[in-house]
């Protein structure tokens, strides 16, 4: 029986691992896939407070170390299911090899990549069609690329990317930034980028080889389309939670994300919430560390109480 089970090993659950071993009680950091969640994909971190450069990989994998290291217990392993016994006291919380226990758990499991949507998508992923820069990217070095989407993560890939394609052409649907401001200056400023704004992609071509060779943009104002040849199409459109297994147990807003209270208490006693897979206005590094540190402590003032 552990005192708090975190599912998911992204900044928010693994900050709140630390919070938990450091107030003296058992952590159990369950994630899926690779530690570190989405940061791990990000070349360069600029406004962490107090640092002022790291890549995602440093920062992610410091994380780690300092959490295992004070410690919490990591498994990987896919969590099916958050269940109550009884008596509501025991969480059990079940993988695909095993059941654990806990008096309380932290739904950290952050989001996913946004699929466009189109037919082809599925088909030319890694042929193409990529959601990672900074995992594919090198592939086309030399080669046209764009990215699709206005947001941080697309500024920052297109940026990247700049550095060692041929052009990189960034297509967003409106002709203003999510990105922040100082991020789409540097981007500006690139000799090989151009930017298709107010345009959506509306097919991606494939080629004789089986690869991505083109995309259609559709300008939105004029209605007008035209084939943008690419070797790389990637996808930065944003992130959607996976929440719904967890939905017998929590309340989920209309696009599927964690309701809570300032102090992450969700609707069932003893589950809390962190981190990107929660409704809020800020999706940040910064503030997914706070969640982690605010459910941890809300965690383990629960389990004083029930014990
Ligand atoms: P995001 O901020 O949600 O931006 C998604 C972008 O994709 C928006 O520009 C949106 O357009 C566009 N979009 C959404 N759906 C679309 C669709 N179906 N077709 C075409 N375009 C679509 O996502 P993100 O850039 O992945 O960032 C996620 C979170 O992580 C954000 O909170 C971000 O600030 C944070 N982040 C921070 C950093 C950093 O601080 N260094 C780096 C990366 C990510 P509209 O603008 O028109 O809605």
């Amino acid at each position: 029986m552990f005192d708090v089970i975190i599912i998911g090993a992204g900044t928010a659950g693994l900050t709140a691992a630390i919070y938990t071993v450091r107030a003296g009680k058992t952590a159990l950091v369950i994630e899926g896939n690779a530690y570190g969640g989405q940061i791990i994909n990000t070349p360069d971190i600029e406004n962490y407070p107090g640092i002022a450069h790291i890549s995602g990989f440093d920062f992610a994998t410091a994380l780690y170390k300092q959490a295992t290291e004070l410690g919490a217990q990591i498994k990987f392993e896919q969590v099916q299911s958050v269940t109550e016994d009884g008596d509501g006291k025991t969480k059990v919380v079940k993988t695909s090899a095993n059941t654990y226990e806990a008096l309380s758990v932290i739904l950290a499991t952050g989001a996913k990549n946004r699929p466009l949507g189109l037919p082809n998508e599925q088909k030319l992923i890694g042929k193409g069609i990529s959601y990672c820069a900074t995992c594919d990217g090198m592939f086309f070095r030399g080669r046209d690329v764009a990215v699709n989407g206005g947001g941080n993560t697309a500024v920052e890939d297109a940026t990247f990317l700049a550095g060692f394609c041929r052009k990189v052409t960034i297509i967003h649907r409106r002709d203003s930034f999510r990105a922040a401001a100082a991020e789409v200056e540097r981007l500006r400023a690139k000799d090989n980028v151009e930017f298709v704004l107010n345009a959506t992609v509306t097919a991606l071509n494939e080629g004789d080889d089986g690869r991505l060779s083109s995309v259609t943009v559709q300008d939105k104002i004029s209605g007008e389309a035209r084939e943008l040849p690419v070797s790389a199409l990637f996808v930065a459109i944003g992130q959607m939670p996976d929440n719904n297994a967890f939905a017998n147990l929590v309340d989920l807003d209309p696009k599927g994300y964690i309701l809570a209270g300032e102090d992450l208490k969700t609707r069932t006693p003893g589950i809390f919430t962190a981190g990107d897979c929660r409704t809020k206005t800020l999706r940040q590094l910064t503030t997914a560390a706070s969640d982690g540190a605010v459910a941890a402590t809300a965690a383990c003032a629960y389990v004083d109480e029930v014990r």
